[in-house]
Protein backbone atom coordinates (compact mmCIF):
# COMPACT_ATOMS: atom_id res chain seq x y z
CA UNK A 1 0.00 0.00 0.00
CA UNK A 2 2.60 2.72 0.85
CA UNK A 3 4.15 1.55 -2.52
CA UNK A 4 0.75 2.49 -4.32
CA UNK A 5 0.82 5.72 -2.62
CA UNK A 6 4.28 6.80 -2.94
CA UNK A 7 4.13 5.79 -6.83
CA UNK A 8 0.68 7.87 -6.87
CA UNK A 9 2.33 11.32 -5.51
CA UNK A 10 5.31 10.76 -8.59
CA UNK A 11 2.42 9.86 -11.51
CA UNK A 12 4.83 6.98 -12.58
CA UNK A 13 6.00 3.24 -11.69
CA UNK A 14 5.27 -0.32 -12.00
CA UNK A 15 3.15 -1.59 -9.18
CA UNK A 16 3.89 -5.11 -10.37
CA UNK A 17 5.83 -7.09 -12.98
CA UNK A 18 4.51 -5.21 -15.86
CA UNK A 19 0.59 -4.83 -16.36
CA UNK A 20 0.21 -2.36 -13.73
CA UNK A 21 1.56 0.83 -14.13
CA UNK A 22 0.95 3.34 -11.42
CA UNK A 23 -0.80 7.14 -12.83
CA UNK A 24 -1.02 10.31 -10.82
CA UNK A 25 -3.68 9.56 -8.57
CA UNK A 26 -3.99 5.98 -8.88
CA UNK A 27 -3.90 5.85 -4.78
CA UNK A 28 -7.40 7.96 -4.10
CA UNK A 29 -8.86 6.55 -7.23
CA UNK A 30 -8.66 2.60 -6.58
CA UNK A 31 -9.49 3.80 -3.18
CA UNK A 32 -12.92 4.83 -4.16
CA UNK A 33 -13.73 2.12 -6.41
CA UNK A 34 -13.35 0.19 -3.38
CA UNK A 35 -14.93 3.06 -1.44
CA UNK A 36 -18.25 2.30 -3.77
CA UNK A 37 -18.23 -1.45 -3.30
CA UNK A 38 -17.95 -0.77 0.51
CA UNK A 39 -20.96 1.34 0.07
CA UNK A 40 -22.68 -0.68 -2.44
CA UNK A 41 -22.41 -3.88 -0.05
CA UNK A 42 -23.61 -2.44 2.91
CA UNK A 43 -26.28 -0.56 1.01
CA UNK A 44 -27.91 -4.19 0.22
CA UNK A 45 -27.06 -5.44 3.59
CA UNK A 46 -28.82 -3.07 4.95
CA UNK A 47 -31.77 -3.81 2.96
CA UNK A 48 -32.06 -0.38 1.90
CA UNK A 49 -31.37 -1.65 -1.63
CA UNK A 50 -32.00 -5.83 -3.35
CA UNK A 51 -29.22 -4.92 -5.80
CA UNK A 52 -26.19 -2.58 -6.54
CA UNK A 53 -23.93 -2.10 -9.15
CA UNK A 54 -20.84 -0.64 -8.78
CA UNK A 55 -19.09 -0.81 -13.04
CA UNK A 56 -16.01 0.58 -11.95
CA UNK A 57 -15.47 -1.95 -9.24
CA UNK A 58 -14.57 -5.86 -10.21
CA UNK A 59 -11.03 -5.58 -9.79
CA UNK A 60 -10.18 -9.09 -9.15
CA UNK A 61 -6.15 -9.69 -9.99
CA UNK A 62 -4.93 -7.84 -7.49
CA UNK A 63 -2.98 -9.57 -4.63
CA UNK A 64 -3.23 -8.95 -0.30
CA UNK A 65 0.68 -7.72 -1.06
CA UNK A 66 0.67 -6.48 -4.57
CA UNK A 67 -0.88 -5.44 -7.58
CA UNK A 68 -1.65 -7.21 -10.77
CA UNK A 69 -3.04 -7.60 -14.12
CA UNK A 70 -4.53 -3.76 -13.95
CA UNK A 71 -5.67 -3.82 -10.49
CA UNK A 72 -4.41 -2.15 -7.57
CA UNK A 73 -6.91 -2.72 -5.05
CA UNK A 74 -8.97 -5.39 -4.74
CA UNK A 75 -12.65 -4.66 -4.53
CA UNK A 76 -14.33 -7.72 -4.16
CA UNK A 77 -12.40 -9.30 -1.77
CA UNK A 78 -11.93 -6.20 0.03
CA UNK A 79 -15.78 -6.45 0.02
CA UNK A 80 -15.97 -10.23 0.91
CA UNK A 81 -13.65 -9.60 3.99
CA UNK A 82 -16.20 -6.31 5.00
CA UNK A 83 -19.02 -8.72 4.63
CA UNK A 84 -17.42 -11.07 7.05
CA UNK A 85 -16.59 -8.64 9.63
CA UNK A 86 -19.10 -6.38 9.88
CA UNK A 87 -22.33 -8.19 9.03
CA UNK A 88 -20.83 -11.85 9.98
CA UNK A 89 -22.33 -12.92 6.56
CA UNK A 90 -21.26 -16.51 7.04
CA UNK A 91 -21.93 -18.19 3.32
CA UNK A 92 -20.81 -15.39 0.42
CA UNK A 93 -21.12 -16.46 -2.98
CA UNK A 94 -19.03 -14.98 -5.63
CA UNK A 95 -19.25 -15.19 -9.50
CA UNK A 96 -16.67 -14.31 -12.06
CA UNK A 97 -17.70 -14.24 -15.49
CA UNK A 98 -14.77 -11.68 -16.60
CA UNK A 99 -12.80 -13.78 -19.46
CA UNK A 100 -9.34 -13.92 -16.95
CA UNK A 101 -9.06 -15.73 -13.78
CA UNK A 102 -10.24 -14.10 -10.74
CA UNK A 103 -7.11 -15.42 -9.18
CA UNK A 104 -7.15 -12.40 -6.56
CA UNK A 105 -10.39 -13.55 -4.92
CA UNK A 106 -10.02 -17.24 -5.54
CA UNK A 107 -6.49 -17.52 -4.14
CA UNK A 108 -7.11 -14.89 -1.12
CA UNK A 109 -10.05 -17.11 0.43
CA UNK A 110 -8.67 -20.65 -1.03
CA UNK A 111 -8.90 -22.19 2.45
CA UNK A 112 -12.07 -20.15 3.45
CA UNK A 113 -15.20 -22.00 3.84
CA UNK A 114 -17.77 -19.07 4.20
CA UNK A 115 -16.88 -18.23 0.24
CA UNK A 116 -18.34 -20.49 -3.08
CA UNK A 117 -16.26 -19.02 -5.60
CA UNK A 118 -17.18 -20.10 -9.53
CA UNK A 119 -15.18 -18.39 -12.23
CA UNK A 120 -15.95 -18.97 -15.47
CA UNK A 121 -12.98 -17.76 -17.86
CA UNK A 122 -10.88 -18.49 -20.83
CA UNK A 123 -8.25 -20.90 -20.30
CA UNK A 124 -5.35 -20.05 -18.37
CA UNK A 125 -2.90 -21.83 -21.43
CA UNK A 126 -4.22 -19.30 -23.65
CA UNK A 127 -4.82 -15.98 -21.51
CA UNK A 128 -3.41 -14.25 -17.93
CA UNK A 129 -3.21 -14.96 -15.45
CA UNK A 130 -2.37 -18.55 -16.23
CA UNK A 131 -4.52 -19.88 -13.40
CA UNK A 132 -7.90 -21.16 -12.56
CA UNK A 133 -8.10 -25.09 -13.53
CA UNK A 134 -10.69 -27.68 -12.99
CA UNK A 135 -8.37 -29.61 -10.00
CA UNK A 136 -7.91 -26.01 -7.91
CA UNK A 137 -10.97 -26.53 -5.41
CA UNK A 138 -10.18 -25.28 -2.46
CA UNK A 139 -8.49 -26.53 0.56
CA UNK A 140 -9.21 -27.67 4.18
CA UNK A 141 -12.98 -26.85 4.76
CA UNK A 142 -13.02 -25.17 1.59
CA UNK A 143 -12.47 -28.10 -0.43
CA UNK A 144 -14.98 -28.25 -3.08
CA UNK A 145 -16.20 -24.63 -2.61
CA UNK A 146 -13.92 -23.21 -5.60
CA UNK A 147 -14.97 -23.69 -8.74
CA UNK A 148 -12.82 -23.02 -11.97
CA UNK A 149 -14.48 -23.73 -15.81
CA UNK A 150 -11.60 -22.22 -17.75
CA UNK A 151 -13.15 -22.60 -21.84
CA UNK A 152 -11.42 -23.01 -24.92
CA UNK A 153 -10.17 -19.52 -27.10
CA UNK A 154 -13.33 -19.04 -29.15
CA UNK A 155 -16.25 -20.28 -26.67
CA UNK A 156 -19.44 -18.97 -27.73
CA UNK A 157 -22.87 -18.06 -25.92
CA UNK A 158 -24.38 -21.53 -26.92
CA UNK A 159 -21.69 -24.06 -24.76
CA UNK A 160 -21.12 -21.17 -22.04
CA UNK A 161 -24.24 -21.53 -21.11
CA UNK A 162 -24.67 -25.17 -21.48
CA UNK A 163 -21.73 -25.17 -19.30
CA UNK A 164 -23.12 -22.35 -17.06
CA UNK A 165 -26.80 -24.50 -16.50
CA UNK A 166 -24.86 -27.57 -15.58
CA UNK A 167 -22.89 -25.93 -12.90
CA UNK A 168 -24.54 -22.88 -11.51
CA UNK A 169 -28.04 -23.10 -10.03
CA UNK A 170 -27.63 -26.44 -8.18
CA UNK A 171 -23.93 -25.50 -6.99
CA UNK A 172 -25.65 -21.99 -5.59
CA UNK A 173 -28.91 -23.85 -4.22
CA UNK A 174 -26.85 -26.18 -2.19
CA UNK A 175 -24.66 -24.04 -1.22
CA UNK A 176 -27.78 -21.10 0.01
CA UNK A 177 -25.31 -18.35 0.39
CA UNK A 178 -26.73 -15.41 2.40
CA UNK A 179 -25.52 -12.66 -0.34
CA UNK A 180 -24.71 -12.88 -4.22
CA UNK A 181 -21.61 -10.95 -5.77
CA UNK A 182 -21.25 -11.42 -9.46
CA UNK A 183 -18.07 -9.75 -11.31
CA UNK A 184 -19.50 -9.25 -14.55
CA UNK A 185 -15.94 -8.15 -16.53
CA UNK A 186 -17.28 -7.21 -20.44
CA UNK A 187 -14.01 -9.05 -21.67
CA UNK A 188 -15.48 -12.12 -22.78
CA UNK A 189 -17.49 -10.39 -25.07
CA UNK A 190 -16.89 -11.28 -29.08
CA UNK A 191 -14.37 -8.94 -30.58
CA UNK A 192 -12.78 -7.85 -27.01
CA UNK A 193 -9.43 -6.65 -27.99
CA UNK A 194 -7.51 -8.92 -25.41
CA UNK A 195 -9.43 -12.14 -24.59
CA UNK A 196 -10.73 -14.39 -27.33
CA UNK A 197 -13.88 -15.64 -26.30
CA UNK A 198 -17.48 -15.06 -28.07
CA UNK A 199 -19.63 -14.39 -25.86
CA UNK A 200 -22.68 -11.74 -26.70
CA UNK A 201 -25.09 -10.13 -24.70
CA UNK A 202 -27.57 -12.92 -24.76
CA UNK A 203 -24.69 -14.60 -22.10
CA UNK A 204 -25.04 -11.64 -20.27
CA UNK A 205 -28.55 -10.91 -19.95
CA UNK A 206 -29.20 -15.00 -18.98
CA UNK A 207 -26.18 -15.04 -16.78
CA UNK A 208 -27.43 -11.89 -15.07
CA UNK A 209 -31.24 -12.60 -15.20
CA UNK A 210 -30.61 -16.26 -13.22
CA UNK A 211 -28.28 -15.10 -10.94
CA UNK A 212 -30.83 -12.26 -9.96
CA UNK A 213 -33.75 -14.62 -9.82
CA UNK A 214 -31.26 -17.38 -7.53
CA UNK A 215 -30.63 -14.41 -5.48
CA UNK A 216 -34.47 -13.72 -4.68
CA UNK A 217 -35.06 -17.29 -4.18
CA UNK A 218 -32.27 -18.03 -1.57
CA UNK A 219 -31.13 -14.62 -0.30
CA UNK A 220 -33.90 -12.16 -0.07
CA UNK A 221 -32.36 -10.36 -3.79
CA UNK A 222 -29.13 -9.68 -1.73
CA UNK A 223 -27.25 -9.45 -5.12
CA UNK A 224 -24.38 -7.16 -6.21
CA UNK A 225 -22.92 -6.99 -9.47
CA UNK A 226 -19.05 -5.74 -9.93
CA UNK A 227 -17.90 -4.55 -13.53
CA UNK A 228 -14.64 -5.99 -14.83
CA UNK A 229 -12.39 -6.28 -17.83
CA UNK A 230 -13.39 -4.92 -21.15
CA UNK A 231 -11.06 -3.58 -23.57
CA UNK A 232 -13.43 -3.39 -26.57
CA UNK A 233 -15.38 0.39 -26.22
CA UNK A 234 -17.80 -0.31 -28.20
CA UNK A 235 -19.10 -3.41 -26.43
CA UNK A 236 -18.70 -2.55 -22.50
CA UNK A 237 -21.45 0.09 -22.19
CA UNK A 238 -23.45 -2.48 -23.95
CA UNK A 239 -23.16 -5.48 -21.78
CA UNK A 240 -22.90 -3.27 -18.87
CA UNK A 241 -26.01 -1.75 -19.99
CA UNK A 242 -27.83 -5.34 -20.29
CA UNK A 243 -27.00 -6.32 -16.63
CA UNK A 244 -27.81 -3.46 -15.34
CA UNK A 245 -31.52 -3.07 -17.23
CA UNK A 246 -31.91 -7.01 -16.16
CA UNK A 247 -30.90 -6.28 -12.62
CA UNK A 248 -33.49 -3.20 -12.43
CA UNK A 249 -36.05 -5.66 -14.74
CA UNK A 250 -36.67 -3.16 -17.68
CA UNK A 251 -36.01 -3.80 -21.12
CA UNK A 252 -34.21 -1.01 -23.04
CA UNK A 253 -35.13 -0.33 -26.69
CA UNK A 254 -32.50 -2.14 -28.85
CA UNK A 255 -31.82 1.14 -31.34
CA UNK A 256 -28.59 2.99 -29.59
CA UNK A 257 -29.99 6.62 -29.02
CA UNK A 258 -28.22 8.63 -32.00
CA UNK A 259 -26.96 11.55 -29.79
CA UNK A 260 -24.97 8.99 -27.60
CA UNK A 261 -23.83 7.38 -30.64
CA UNK A 262 -22.28 10.51 -31.61
CA UNK A 263 -20.95 11.33 -28.09
CA UNK A 264 -19.49 7.81 -28.68
CA UNK A 265 -17.54 8.75 -31.69
CA UNK A 266 -16.43 11.63 -30.40
CA UNK A 267 -14.76 10.26 -27.54
CA UNK A 268 -13.71 7.56 -28.39
CA UNK A 269 -12.63 8.37 -32.48
CA UNK A 270 -14.61 4.63 -32.88
CA UNK A 271 -17.42 3.73 -34.73
CA UNK A 272 -20.34 3.56 -32.58
CA UNK A 273 -22.48 0.48 -32.01
CA UNK A 274 -25.73 0.52 -33.48
CA UNK A 275 -27.55 -2.20 -31.50
CA UNK A 276 -27.81 -2.71 -27.87
CA UNK A 277 -28.44 -6.55 -28.33
CA UNK A 278 -25.87 -8.52 -30.60
CA UNK A 279 -27.25 -11.71 -33.01
CA UNK A 280 -26.11 -15.15 -30.59
CA UNK A 281 -23.44 -17.38 -31.10
CA UNK A 282 -23.16 -20.95 -31.39
CA UNK A 283 -20.31 -23.32 -31.35
CA UNK A 284 -18.86 -26.00 -33.35
CA UNK A 285 -18.81 -30.00 -32.03
CA UNK A 286 -15.17 -29.41 -31.10
CA UNK A 287 -15.84 -26.22 -28.79
CA UNK A 288 -19.01 -27.64 -27.72
CA UNK A 289 -16.94 -31.10 -26.54
CA UNK A 290 -14.17 -30.04 -24.84
CA UNK A 291 -16.83 -27.55 -22.65
CA UNK A 292 -18.38 -30.26 -21.93
CA UNK A 293 -15.38 -32.16 -20.81
CA UNK A 294 -13.71 -29.42 -18.99
CA UNK A 295 -17.35 -29.44 -16.87
CA UNK A 296 -17.26 -33.08 -16.59
CA UNK A 297 -13.20 -33.09 -15.06
CA UNK A 298 -14.65 -30.37 -12.79
CA UNK A 299 -17.56 -32.85 -11.63
CA UNK A 300 -14.98 -35.74 -11.09
CA UNK A 301 -12.91 -33.26 -8.81
CA UNK A 302 -16.04 -31.96 -6.95
CA UNK A 303 -16.99 -35.67 -6.49
CA UNK A 304 -14.25 -37.01 -5.37
CA UNK A 305 -13.00 -34.75 -3.22
CA UNK A 306 -16.22 -34.65 -1.13
CA UNK A 307 -16.24 -38.04 -0.07
ZN1 LIG B 1 -34.84 -8.01 -8.11
ZN1 LIG C 1 -10.53 -9.56 -17.59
Amino acid sequence: MRLVEQYSKKGSGLLDMGDTPAFKGCYGATSLVVGASIVASDEVMSGRLSHAFNPSGGLHHAHPERASGFCIFNDPAVVIAHLKSRYKVKRIAYLDIDAHHGDGVMYGYYDDPAVLDIDFHESGKFLFPGTGFPDETGKGEAQGLKLNIPLPPYTGDEAYLEAFQRIVPDTLKKFRPEIILVQCGADGHLDDRLAHLRLTTKVYTEVISQAHDLAHELCNGKLLLFGGGGYTLANVPRVWTVAFSTLAGVKPNDEIPSDWAKQFEKSANEDPPHKLNDKPTSDDEKTLKEVRRTVNELQTHLGHESQ
